[in-house]
């Protein structure tokens, strides 16, 4: 097999649709055997049977169902923590489920899937662990996203820690911070604020850029860190956002 991603093997969460679909596709067409995992099985069942790439059903949330998944297949190059969770709502419009849903999606899934595939990574001499965060966290504070904020920045600190850990046992970590990017989630909270074209447009006015960032692009940088490219690269917080954290 040939391709930036040649012989290895990476395991994406929530690569059902969005961001993790793309980046599967992607990294499959770059020659790595993906195991793409979702939660839900409809559109993971989608890439059933595509060169390259295996599915298996992961809830992140299900600590025994992320351990038994370590156990059952060989260690991985690369694990992509893409899963994520939106509450759209401020401090006093949280209520405490749905910031415990927040955490429990974007950063404690993170914490047990890195506690489940780390070993293999360390045992088979090294690998890339790439944390899907978001430039709405430590960057940047928009309103109406006070939990996905807070998680997102959470992430960005346990990048940076997993990083400096292990940076010297040949394990790089990275977290990726893009701007609004569309996406079928996307998409559902357009629909679900009203008027789906006056509310698109707001999302695009965010944007400095004056539009938002395709699958395709933030799969491209994931791309440059699941590969030999980033060999040099880790504890980084990148951002790919059109401008929206300036
Ligand atoms: P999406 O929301 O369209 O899809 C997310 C996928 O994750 C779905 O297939 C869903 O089934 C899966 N998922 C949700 N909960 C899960 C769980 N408990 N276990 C396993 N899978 C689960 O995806 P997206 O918009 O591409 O977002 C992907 C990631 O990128 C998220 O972490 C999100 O926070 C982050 N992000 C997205 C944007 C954006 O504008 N779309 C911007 C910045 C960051």
């Amino acid at each position: 097999m040939t391709g930036r991603l040649a012989n290895k093997r990476i395991l994406i969460s929530g690569a059902g649709q969005g961001i993790g679909r793309a980046s599967a596709e992607l990294f499959a067409a770059e020659g790595a055997h993906v195991i793409a995992t979702d939660c839900n099985a409809q559109p993971l069942g989608e890439l059933k049977g595509r060169d390259g790439i295996e599915i298996a059903s992961l809830d992140v949330t299900d600590d025994n169902a992320i351990a038994a998944l370590a156990e059952q297949i060989p260690p991985v190059d690369v694990l992509f923590n893409c899963a994520g969770y939106v509450h759209q709502g401020n401090i006093l419009d949280c209520p405490m489920d749905e910031w415990d849903r927040s955490f429990g999606i974007n950063v404690r899934a993170i914490f047990q899937m890195v506690q489940g595939f780390l070993p293999g990574m360390l045992a088979s001499g090294g690998g890339s662990i790439i944390n899907m965060a978001s430039v709405v966290s430590s960057i940047k504070g928009v309103p109406e996203r006070c939990a996905y904020g807070a998680s997102k920045a959470a992430v960005v600190g346990l990048t940076k820690s997993i990083a400096a850990d292990y940076v010297r046992m040949g394990i790089r970590c990275n977290a990726l911070c893009p701007g609004t990017v569309d996406t079928p989630s996307l998409a559902d909270r357009i629909a679900a604020l009203g008027d789906p074209e006056t509310v698109k447009k707001d999302f695009e006015r965010r944007q400095p850029m004056g539009r938002l960032g395709t699958t395709g692009e933030i799969a491209t940088a994931a791309l440059y860190f699941a590969s030999d490219d980033s060999a040099f690269v880790t504890g980084t917080v990148f951002v790919i956002d059109g401008g929206m954290g300036l």
